[in-house]
């Protein structure tokens, strides 16, 4: 280490986190590698082109005003896209669609449910701005619409909106606190598709890294960090450093680390609740019915959306389709049948779908995030922290780390973080 405290970081993961932190540090003048097993760059933020269509891996959207897009922002990358529209969505309940109330006209006209329960929703997501949702961080999402919500039919529709914009389906287990703001975040702000795929975050952020001097080793697996920070990769090949972050998921950071299972390491692995998506993702080369773009499931954990209708992902006049179903920390217990569940809907929503279809992809369970905010550690605040005391040099950044955000934005969120903390041990061991 130089005596400025410009010191050598070694990042693990390719993805959004270890690329954001390996710009924030190179910036910061330290000499940063970062070792990414795959042969490419992205993780799941990645997007696959064929035959002019883009896929994202399974449906991805990017809150407009949180945590990502600031860390976006600061660290220069810029994208386009455009908010998907709720207005024409369907509820799909019992095997029926119902306009989904989402604005006041279709609350008012929807078969969804009857006059009480139109008039609850109508208060309840007039007031939901306003809930303070630290207040709500330790109690369940299931217990939270038990003691707050009366009607039954809102109930089921506010767990459905919860699956939307959290990905979780664990009622009994997920933070109502966190929870609630994620929906805050979605009906005062939305989402935007992007233009081009989440692989235009990961090439923007490329050029950043590039620029700002990050080493970027591809096809580089590690396969163990030593307690001192040394790096020891797959080729036999060693890396020394005074700070280590691992951007991948918690039982790969238990397993990396050298008896990383005897440490805490192993108790974030053990505590961590996923939240898991069979993702059904579909290229039309034209779309049957050009008004049916959403739909949410009320009575089964499903979805679907249109991501061509915001965002430049397909050919002209073609549409890019992406159906999944919320399956919580658990994997589909018959994936096939649930292939067969995710085409029922499109058959649903876009009957006529099959003639059309140029290039499919089914992924049966794919990890979206690997910390969902549990009621029991106490949302958000209980998420483990970048730094880790029992293993000075060695931090920790993704979707299941931090206390800001959920999915891409606590993975950029702890990135940051993570970069700010290793900045200040480099700085406090210079001076000393
Ligand atoms: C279906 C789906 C839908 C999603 N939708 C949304 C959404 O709508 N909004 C949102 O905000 N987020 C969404 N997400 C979540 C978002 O994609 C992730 O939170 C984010 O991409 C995670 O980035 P990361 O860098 O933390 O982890 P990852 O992308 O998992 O990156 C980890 C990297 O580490 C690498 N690696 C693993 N082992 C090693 C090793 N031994 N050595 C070196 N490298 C290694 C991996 O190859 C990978 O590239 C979705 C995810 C999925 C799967």
């Amino acid at each position: 280490m130089t005596q400025n405290g410009h010191g050598r970081v070694t990042i693990v993961g390719g993805g959004l986190a270890g690329l954001a932190s390996a710009t924030y540090l190179a910036r910061a003048g330290h000499h940063v590698t970062l070792c990414e097993k795959a042969s490419t760059l992205g993780g799941r933020a990645a997007t696959h082109e064929h035959k002019g269509y883009l896929f994202n891996v399974g449906p991805h959207a990017l809150y407009r005003k949180a945590e990502a897009a600031a860390v976006l922002d600061e660290l220069g990358v810029r994208f386009s896209g455009k908010s998907p529209t709720a207005s024409g969505g369907f509820a799909l309940d019992r095997g029926t669609k119902h306009a989904l109330p989402g604005g006041f006209v279709s609350l008012l006209t929807t078969g969804l449910f009857g006059v009480s329960a139109k008039i609850e929703t109508a208060r309840v997501l007039a007031t939901l701005q306003k809930v303070d949702t630290a207040a709500w961080a330790d109690v369940t999402v299931r217990d939270w619409t038990e003691r707050e919500i009366q009607h039954p039919d809102l109930r089921r529709l506010l767990l459905g909106l919860f699956r939307l914009t959290t990905y979780g389906n664990d009622p009994d287990l997920q933070s109502a606190g966190a929870a609630i703001r994620q929906l805050q975040l979605a009906l005062s702000a939305n989402v935007t598709y992007l233009d081009g795929g989440w692989q235009t975050l990961i090439d923007g952020l490329r050029v950043q890294a590039e620029t700002a001097g990050v080493d970027l080793r591809l096809g580089r697996g590690v396969s163990h960090i030593e307690r001192d920070c040394t790096v020891r990769l797959r080729d036999g090949s060693t890396l020394e450093a005074e700070a280590v972050v691992i951007a991948a998921s918690p039982d790969l950071a238990a397993d990396l680390v050298v008896d990383g299972r005897a440490t805490v390491l192993g108790q974030y692995a053990d505590d961590a609740v996923p939240a898991r998506a069979a993702c059904l993702d579909i290229a039309l080369a034209t779309l049957p019915v050009p008004r049916a773009t959403f739909a949410l499931g009320i009575d089964q954990p499903l979805y679907f959306s249109v991501h061509s209708a915001s965002a430049k992902l397909a050919p002209a006049g073609g549409a890019l389709v992406h159906v999944a179903r919320y399956l919580g920390a658990r994997k589909s217990e018959d994936p096939h049948a649930t292939e067969r569940e995710l085409e029922r809907v499109l058959d649903l929503v876009q009957p006529g779908w099959q003639a059309q279809v140029v290039d499919r992809r089914f992924l049966p369970a794919m990890t979206v995030t690997h910390g969902v905010p549990t009621a029991k550690n106490g949302g958000l605040a209980g998420r483990p922290a970048p730094a880790i005391p029992e293993l000075p040099g060695i931090y920790l950044a993704g979707d299941w780390v931090g206390n800001e955000g959920a999915l891409a934005d606590a993975s950029l969120a702890s990135a940051r973080c993570a970069a700010a903390l290793i900045g200040a041990q480099l700085r406090t061991s210079a001076a000393a």
